[in-house]
């Protein structure tokens, strides 16, 4: 059985005051005791977020990391190694935010995943389709293809640690969510290209669907066979949403 998960990304959200604010709340709010919930804030609001979390039960993760482990000359950079010594458990690595507004290749996500993986950072891959490639009946394509520039590099056994996000890029922000069955399809063919390399940690693998997830259609989304939790965007940021998020996991 894989344990559920739910993480929060805040993306370039919020004041010292307001995430002070809804760490309260998150605080307050039940959450499952067999879901791995996650919040991914701003890397300015890591140290404040994992201090007024400590002792919880919800880990910290960033969202992104520096394709250089270590530390050198890298203005504007954090390292895999420098989230982790703080006390980040987690990364996002390849966002389609990261890859479309930075123009990240697969090579720099690759980089990065590895560069987490490596300094004990659980990596979490996003990966997912265009509205075009969609259209273009190119969906499982693209998405193998993200994938397997990763696996062909890291190794399928980096994928013990790590979890995949599957998120159309039209979905996101967008108000369109993927149906559940667009969903099923797309988490079972992520799932089966790694079972080609290993049926093993196929099996285990946790991939989290994410794409205008909300409380009203996240318990039909994560009741999918394959859909093991969701990376939830907009509505991360209001804490009775994404507590009920969590409870629908
Ligand atoms: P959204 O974002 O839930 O606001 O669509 C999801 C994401 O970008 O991870």
């Amino acid at each position: 059985m894989r344990r559920k998960m739910v993480a929060g990304n805040w993306k370039m959200n919020g004041t010292r005051t307001s995430v002070a604010e809804l760490i309260g709340s998150l605080r307050v709010e039940e959450l499952p005791s067999d879901v791995d919930v996650v919040v991914l804030p701003s890397s300015i609001h890591l140290a404040q977020v994992l201090s007024d979390l400590q002792g919880g039960t919800i880990a910290v993760g960033a969202q992104d990391c520096s394709t250089e482990p270590g530390f050198g000359a890298f203005t504007g950079e954090e390292s895999a190694t420098q989230l982790r010594d703080l006390g980040c458990a987690w990364v996002l690595v390849g966002h389609s935010e990261r890859r479309s507004l930075f123009a990240e290749s697969d090579q720099v996500v690759c980089r990065k995943f590895s560069s987490a993986q490596v300094n004990g950072l659980k990596p979490i891959l996003c990966v997912g389709e265009t509205l075009e490639e969609r259209q273009l009946g190119k969906t499982l394509d693209a998405v193998s293809q993200q994938l397997n520039s990763v696996l062909d590099v890291v190794g399928v056994d980096a994928f013990e640690s790590a979890v995949v996000a599957y998120e159309p890029v039209w979905a996101i922000g967008s108000g369109l969510t993927a149906t559940p069955g667009q969903a099923q399809e797309v988490h079972a063919a992520i799932r089966a290209v790694v079972a080609q390399r290993n049926p093993r940690i196929a099996g285990g693998l946790r991939i989290l669907y994410g794409g205008s997830v909300k409380s009203e259609n996240a318990v039909e989304l994560f009741a999918q066979a394959d859909v093991d939790g969701g990376l939830i965007g907009g509505a991360s940021l209001k804490a009775n949403e994404f507590g009920a998020i969590c409870r629908a996991a």
